[in-house]
């Protein structure tokens, strides 16, 4: 029985194809700056999202705290939604790394509005810390893969401005964003002082993300990913795969979207189970498991081979991904009423 692996995202393995591109790809020493498939490929995103340079970094967390260290100061305060992967899942790195302090506020499904900045700004008396970053996801990923509007990223844009801050876009799942909503890479360009892009979640590439910023924020990430332990050698094995990944596995993703909502509508009509059908709106699901724990529900679905993580004590996230089939989410539909229809 194939194992159907919904915790994250980030589980795929590269195909075939990306291998065989990986072994072509011909490599230089990065830190020496000869690594031309990774230059090249480095260019290509920040054209793409209508940024001036690119940084290829080895995971989503360090593109994530290079943003902060190039645009922060030690002890600024930076505005996170409450639930923000940079302030549950990154080790405290921003207290650490950078000497800032996050500020949770509270949105909705991970999402912040525009209205919650300006109250939230800080810095005009002396014991006050100043707030210069504000960070959003996009799509979000504790929130349940929520996308924001081209509004309302638009008015966090220019409640950003009038206030001096700058905006830094967690695109962790940006290539499932621009999907589910249409938008252009360049219109989050345009909203972004810095973005953090990644290739080895949906898009199914084994190591990486970019960060993509102004071309003096980018030199200065460039030092501090050094000195971090982040410069790498010959990585156009690894630029190649996730170019491969951009090309091949970015149209793709609109089918992760659609098994998403298959499965969220069967949820929906399973009664030992609640949902926000309308949070569903990319590759990620939440659901409730109601009078069971979170890790009770999730022993039965082991138990015919597929695997969810809980995300609190009564909430499961399954989220989807090319290596996820028809055939695995029909059988995953079939368990889902099998067991949990009283
Ligand atoms: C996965 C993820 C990251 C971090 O990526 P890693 O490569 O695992 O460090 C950052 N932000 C969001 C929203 C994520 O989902």
């Amino acid at each position: 029985m194939k194992v159907i692996d919904l915790r994250s995202d980030t589980v795929t393995k590269p195909t075939q194809q990306m291998k065989q591109v990986m072994l072509e790809a011909e490599v230089g020493d990065d830190v020496f700056g000869e690594d031309l498939v990774t230059n090249k490929f480095q260019a290509k995103m920040a054209t793409l999202f209508g940024m001036e340079a690119g940084l290829y970094v080895p995971s989503g967390t360090m593109s994530n705290q290079l943003a902060l260290k190039v645009l922060t100061q030690p002890s600024n305060e930076v505005l996170i939604e409450s639930k923000g992967h940079i302030l549950q899942y990154e080790t405290g790195g921003a207290s650490s790394l950078s000497s800032v302090q996050l500020f949770p506020l509270q949105g909705y499904s991970g999402k912040l509005s525009s209205e919650q900045i300006s109250p939230a700004v800080r810095g005009v008396y002396d014991w006050e810390p100043e707030t210069k970053v504000v960070c959003i996801e996009h799509s979000t990923n504790k929130g349940g893969g929520t996308v924001y509007s081209l509004d309302e990223l638009r008015s966090i844009k220019q409640e950003c401005e009038r206030h001096n801050l700058y905006v830094h876009v967690d695109g962790a799942r940006i290539w499932n964003a621009l999907v589910a909503t249409g938008q252009k890479p360049h219109d989050i360009g345009q909203i972004a002082d810095t973005l953090s892009i990644c290739f080895s979640k949906g898009l199914g590439a084994p190591v990486g993300s970019m960060l993509l910023s102004s071309t003096n924020n980018i030199a200065k990430a460039r030092r501090f990913r050094k000195m971090w332990g982040g410069g790498m050698r010959q990585i156009g094995l690894l630029t190649a795969a996730a170019d491969y990944a951009v090309e091949h596995h970015w149209p793709k993703l609109a089918l992760d979207h659609e098994h998403a909502k298959t499965f969220a509508q069967t949820i929906a009509e399973t009664s030992a189970f609640q949902i926000d059908l309308d949070s569903v709106q990319t590759n990620i699901v939440l659901f409730d498991t109601g009078d069971r724990t979170a890790i009770e529900v999730l022993e039965i679905f082991g138990q015919h081979g597929i695997k969810m993580v809980p995300f609190g004590p009564s909430t499961v996230r399954a989220t989807f991904h090319f290596q996820i089939e028809e055939a695995d989410v029909n059988r995953l539909l079939e368990v889902t009423r099998h067991c949990f229809n009283t």
